[in-house]
């Protein structure tokens, strides 16, 4: 749905004629053939010139940075910010990095290890973008989601510049709120299926410490990548248990003792999928593996600041494993395959075999919370799918759930997969009822309250939570020009 020439000119008068684009041939190659422009902007102010223009024409619009998520409605104005790709500053003392939307992950944590320093990303990829928030392998040590950003730039979506916390006060990045009300949970929601509306220009990131080495000594040729050597100081270990019981009260202690810099809780087919090329291999891997793992488990990358704190942390972590009888996956100890995990586990390229071996499509419900809580109830979720397994609606996982230590395990991450054939229309409404049932579930039984589960029972529950954002979104976008992207996910 093509703009009308003159609305055409107006955009492209605030971006040149390089900048816009609505070539039918260009737009499949933006998610959908329907889109009204792709508009790439180079800085705050021709965002803002846009923004501006998609309320007087009143047309809808979405901000995109790496691209990895979205439905984008008939005629709505893509804001590709390819262009915004500066990192603007990375202060190593006060330990924050400051982002535009188009900076990959990896470009700023290959800038970040050479400096000692680290920052949470999220589990999608290294080449999403840093600014957005997520969560991912190093929540143990990075925190996840909603904890990491702290002042913002954002064009609201009537096209207002808004300069949150220290920025609007100081000029400095340092805080994400005050001074007075702050607006910090309003504008951290971007992750679907809350996002926050208006577009983000600059953020600035949360950074931790980083003991490992400035770069990885990575050898092979794709897709067989692995390492020279294991960075001195550093350790990964898989690590299996005969109970979900055990294997919860070890991640509790090495959240206790602060020792472990990634706590993972992958599932062995998880494992599989991770250090191995193609479906075969690892169908045959994940058999094996299956065999030698005695239960539930967990991977671990330990990484000391000298010889004396390795050793030290390498004892703890014996210790607790010993006393909840684990069992170290032999499989994790071949430098080989430990060094492909370690990288992919920090350089976080992971999840793309873990999530989309095989094929298929998933529903999945992801929950950040209490850890033996979301374990309880996720140990119900995997029963649950046990009959469509049976009817051979659902690929045949063993039930499996995964999940992570968050903070050294004051939070934590729990999430179960349902894999299926998006051709098989018995299969798609199977697992939308199992997925429905299951938040369900998890608020009547009260273990959480997801935003994927009966708003009209958890809403009231949250002081009536939905309805303010909703008053929200209407008051910051009268012109209804950002959709909130539950709609849009
Ligand atoms: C295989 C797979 C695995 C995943 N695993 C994880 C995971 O482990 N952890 C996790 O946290 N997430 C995960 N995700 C979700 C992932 O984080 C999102 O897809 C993420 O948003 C991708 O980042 P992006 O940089 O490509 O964002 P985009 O797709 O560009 O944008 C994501 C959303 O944010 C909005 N947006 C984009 N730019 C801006 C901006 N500048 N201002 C305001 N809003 C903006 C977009 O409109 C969109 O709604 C996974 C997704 C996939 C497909």
């Amino acid at each position: 749905m093509a703009l009308s020439k003159d609305i055409y000119k107006a955009f492209e008068d605030v971006v040149g004629v390089e900048n816009i684009c609505d070539d039918p041939a260009i737009m499949p190659a933006y998610h959908s053939a329907e889109l009204g422009a792709v508009i790439l902007p180079k800085n705050t102010a021709e965002v803002q010139a846009i923004v501006k223009l998609c309320n007087k024409y009143k047309l809808q619009f979405r901000p995109v940075c790496t691209g990895w998520t979205g439905m984008f409605p008939k005629g709505i104005i893509y804001l590709d910010l390819r262009r915004m790709n500066r990192i603007i500053e990375i202060n190593e003392k006060n330990m924050y990095a400051v982002v535009e939307p188009y900076v990959i992950s990896a470009q700023l944590q290959a800038e970040l290890f050479k400096r000692g320093l680290n920052f949470c990303i999220k589990g999608a990829g290294t080449n999403c973008s840093a600014l957005l928030r997520g969560h991912g392998h190093m929540d143990q040590t990075t925190g996840g989601d909603d904890r990491n950003h702290l002042a913002i730039e954002w064009v609201t979506p009537e096209g207002d510049i808004v300069r949150s916390g220290s920025l609007g006060s100081s000029d400095e990045w340092f805080c994400g709120d005050g001074p007075g009300p702050s607006l910090r949970s309003i504008l951290t929601s971007a992750v679907p299926p809350g996002v926050t509306p208006g577009v983000f220009t600059k953020a600035a990131v949360k950074l931790y410490h980083w003991a490992g080495p400035s770069v990885y000594p990575v050898v092979g040729v794709s897709p067989h990548y692995s390492l020279s050597e294991i960075p001195p100081n550093m350790m990964a270990r898989y690590f299996s248990f005969p109970s979900v019981e055990k294997m919860w009260q070890a991640e509790l202690k090495i959240g206790e003792s602060e020792i472990a810099f990634e706590l993972m809780g992958f599932n062995i087919s998880m494992v599989a999928a991770n250090i191995t090329t193609s479906n075969e291999e690892e169908e045959e891997t994940f058999n094996r593996l299956n065999k030698e793992v005695q239960g539930p488990g967990f991977f671990v990358i330990i990484a000391g600041d000298s010889p004396a704190d390795f050793e030290y942390k390498k004892r703890v972590l014996e210790k607790i494993v010993s006393e909840a009888d684990g069992k170290s996956l032999k499989a994790v100890e071949d430098p080989r395959i430990e060094g492909i995990l370690m990288c992919q586990c920090t350089r976080i390229s992971a999840s793309i075999r873990e999530t989309f071996r095989n094929g298929g499509a998933f529903n999945s419900i992801p929950i950040m919370g209490q850890r033996d809580l979301t374990i309880k109830w996720a140990i119900g979720a995997g029963k649950a799918k046990e009959p469509l397994i049976k009817k051979g609606l659902i690929m045949d996982d063993g039930g499996a759930f995964f999940g992570w230590g968050v903070e050294q395990g004051h939070l934590g991450k729990t999430e179960i997969f349902c894999k299926f054939d998006p051709g098989n229309s018995e299969a798609k409404a199977a697992v939308e009822g199992w997925q429905k049932e299951q938040n369900r579930r998890a608020f009547t039984e009260r273990y959480f309250a997801s935003t994927m589960g009966p708003q009209d029972e958890i809403g009231p529950a949250l002081l009536n939570y939905h309805l303010w954002w909703q008053k929200i979104t209407e008051a910051l976008d009268p012109n209804g020009v950002s959709p909130s992207a539950g709609s849009l996910v």
